[in-house]
């Protein structure tokens, strides 16, 4: 399958960068710290740009106004200070047609760095001073140092590569580029993992031309097909390891097979059942709602798992409001079903607690058979399992679970510790928000297997607070099967979202008393403030005595923040229910999970402080019914992107489509965060703008995985997926 010629990548991660030439030990100590420690390292340092020579404008054709790159060299520097006492290094530029004058302000060491004989690329505008062309503090990149040894005139071919230089390590652009083209030329032919038909399935040109296309183009429209294919390569090893690891837990795994009924899901309420049907009936025939068809439809896919020996592990993705707490809730019943626990984690503290509360009101009434009780039932017993229990609260609790008195145990990672054992564990449905991984994942399973290891995994299944970009998922989620919710609770209408400029926000207080006249309420959410919890609930105490006394003079306005305790929280929740209090001044704790259908408008102060996910999340406080629902966004936002986050709420109700613009925003780096492990694998692709590779590079990984689970006969490919895991990890997904 592969080709036989040439070396292969994986071996020039062997070879340290003090083989070449004019690497020493220093330079390589000063590499090591821009974490370049192979010649592999420094084949995948990639440019940041190029600069094609054949399109420069010459200096002789310079206008004032133009903002331009030049590529020139430096034929004199001098530094002085101003009157004022700034800094101020004046350089004189020559590219052979003519002169240019650059000035730097405060940036002293810019003498050092353009020392005459430098040639650069100045990227700036072209200004008029005192009647002369010059720029003023443009943008540099040293392409070939002023120090002989460097000079190679051989090198600046057409185009020429810029590489993300590094101030501290003290090397250039130039040399860095000088290290690459000697491991380029000393690798020689790389051998290619791909065969000719995978290649040619997915337009891909061979592994050689493409790092000699993407370091070393002679023309610039050489680099998008090597481009593609480096791409291809980050993304396909990426999923090739999740792939793996999917077919592992599957071989791996000794699932349970839960008695789940997909004739249950059709049981609207008001049927009638008896009490020894399953509680999935009993509990959908007493609903206050009938499922919606895209919930119906999730839990036929789930109760598929379910009743399958493979154990489920199944991300659920649905927009704010769609309704996940039923489809999760309906899981978890299915276990109880069977004869097993459940558990429910949740990222916080404060959601988990109002998890309890709902599946306590969601649960009241149904029984459980129990034959150590009087009557042969009892009631489904829903605990949490607090951090903030007592130890010897904490030891009765887990005595219970471990018994099997508890049904339902609801709680943060403090589920994880070590002495949380269940008497028998069916199904886990974690509530996340990008927060657990794939190690937690597997800790919780192993809880299934109990003590003794004698137990089954349960089945899992995820969900996420608000919707995430489908190639995000891809990544973050690829081991997982995906559902996601696509329809809405009928009868709900999107809410009518403004955002209010600079100091006309009286608009915004006007249309809360006309909303609570009307019999509704309201929400008020304060600015985010830095620092600690502390000083926000301060800052929420004050804004609700300014609200009070001011616009909102007259309503009955209560607070809530994260400093109160889990009473008076409750208390003012249920006041605010019940309308004993009509708005409701709050920090984010409200972001997630509060369920108040009669809330149907919410003021968002300084509302660019927040991000896209958090702003829809707090949306969704409102419009949970059929009632017409308002947003104000207030506030004047002092960046670019804050401006675009709003303009992005105020144009969609989409969540699919607001996590789109966020990742677009934010770039991957936030989102893939902590959870990428060891070697980072993205050094080129990016997923706001390879998405669509991504997703080919997911269908040749998943079709290899199926047709060779083992890699079989594909040990160079291997060897090159041995980079990017650890020891560990290797072992399990490598052994066969
Ligand atoms: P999320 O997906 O954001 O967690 P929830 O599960 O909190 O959404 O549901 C949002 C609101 O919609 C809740 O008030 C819930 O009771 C209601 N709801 C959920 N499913 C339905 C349905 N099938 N019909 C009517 N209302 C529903
Ligand atoms: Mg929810």
């Amino acid at each position: 399958m592969t080709t036989p010629a040439g070396r292969p990548l994986r071996r020039l991660a062997e070879v340290p960068v003090t083989e070449l030439r004019h690497v020493s030990e220093k330079r390589a100590t000063s590499l090591a710290q821009m974490g370049i420690e192979s010649v592999f390292d420094l084949l995948t340092t990639y440019p940041r740009r190029y600069v094609d020579r054949t399109r420069q404008i010459d200096l002789s054709d310079l206008s004032v106004g133009d903002e331009i790159a030049v590529f020139a060299e430096v034929t004199r520097t001098s530094a002085r200070r101003t009157r004022q006492g700034r800094a101020l290094v004046d350089v004189i530029v020559d590219d052979g047609t003519g002169t240019l004058k650059v000035v730097f302000f405060n940036q002293s060491w810019r003498e050092r760095q353009l020392a005459t004989g430098t040639q650069a690329m100045f990227f700036g505008k072209v200004t008029d001073y005192r009647g002369a062309r010059q720029m003023t503090n443009p943008v540099v990149d040293v392409i070939v140092g002023a120090s002989g040894q460097e000079r190679d005139p051989s090198r600046v071919g057409r185009v020429v590569p810029i590489y993300p230089a590094s101030g501290k390590a003290g090397f250039t652009s130039w040399e860095i580029g000088g290290f690459v083209e000697e491991s380029l030329r000393r690798a020689g032919e790389l051998s290619d993992p791909l065969s000719d038909e995978v290649r040619a399935t997915y337009d891909l040109i061979d592994r050689t031309s493409a790092f000699r296309g993407i370091h070393a183009p002679s023309d610039l429209a050489d680099v998008p097909a090597a481009r593609r294919r480096l791409v291809f390569d980050e993304f396909f090893r990426l999923q090739l390891l999740l792939a793996l690891r999917r077919s592992r837990l599957e071989r791996d795994a000794l699932g349970l097979a839960h008695r789940a009924d997909v004739s249950d899901l059709d049981v609207a309420p008001g049927s009638l059942t008896t009490s020894d049907s399953t509680l999935v009936r009993q509990f959908l025939a007493r609903h206050r709602f009938a499922l919606t068809g895209a919930q119906h439809r999730a839990l036929g896919h789930i109760f598929g798992d379910l009743a399958s020996v493979r154990p489920m592990h199944r991300l659920l993705q649905g927009d704010v409001g769609s309704g996940k707490t039923v489809v999760a809730l309906t899981t978890m019943l299915a276990g109880l079903d069977s004869g097993h626990q459940a558990a429910l984690m949740a990222p916080t503290e404060v959601l988990a607690e109002q998890h309890v509360a709902s599946l306590r009101a969601d649960l009241d009434g149904l029984t459980r058979r129990d034959e150590g009780t009087l009557g042969g039932e009892r009631p489904i017993n829903v605990a949490l399992l607090s951090g903030k229990l007592k130890a010897p609260e904490r030891r009765r609790l887990i005595e219970q679970i471990a018994r099997g008195d508890v049904d339902i145990v609801v709680g943060t990672h403090a589920l994880l510790t070590d002495d949380v054992v269940f008497q028998s564990l069916g199904i886990v449905v974690i509530d996340e928000q990008h927060r657990f991984g794939v190690e937690q994942r597997a800790t919780l399973r192993d809880k299934g297997r109990g003590v003794d290891g004698t137990g089954r995994d349960p089945d899992l299944l995820v969900m996420t607070a608000t919707p995430i970009p489908r190639t995000a998922a891809l990544m973050l989620f690829g081991d997982l099967d995906l559902t996601i919710l696509d329809e809405m609770p009928r009868g709900r209408q999107p809410v009518a979202t403004q955002w209010v400029r600079g100091d006309d926000d009286l608009v915004a207080w006007n249309a809360v008393r006309r909303e609570v006249e009307s019999g509704h309420r309201a929400f008020v959410v304060c600015p985010l403030v830095e620092g600690s919890e502390k000083i926000e609930a301060a800052s929420a105490v004050a804004e609700r005595e300014r609200l009070e006394s001011g616009p909102l003079a007259g309503l009955r306005v209560g607070l809530l923040h994260g400093q109160m305790k889990t009473v008076e929280k409750e208390l003012t929740m249920e006041k605010f229910r019940r309308g004993d209090i009509q708005v409701l001044v709050a920090t984010t704790v409200i972001e997630v999970g509060v369920d108040i259908p009669e809330a149907t408008i919410m003021v968002i102060e300084d509302a660019w402080r927040f991000g896209i996910a958090q702003l829809h999340q707090l949306r969704g406080r409102v419009g949970r019914n059929d009632l017409s629902s308002y947003c104000y966004l207030l506030g004047e936002p002092t960046t670019p992107d804050g401006s675009a986050r709003l303009e992005a709420l105020v144009a969609s109700h989409d969540g699919f489509y607001l996590a789109e613009v966020d990742l677009e925003l934010r770039g991957e780096g936030t989102l893939l965060g902590a959870r990428q492990r060891g070697r980072s694998d993205l050094r080129l692709a990016s997923l706001a703008r390879d998405g669509e590779m991504l997703l080919l590079a997911r269908a040749a990984a998943d079709q290899l995985v199926r047709e060779r689970p083992n890699l079989e006969g594909l040990d160079e490919l291997v060897d090159e997926l041995r980079l990017f895991v650890d020891d560990e990890e290797a072992q399990y997904l490598f052994k066969s």
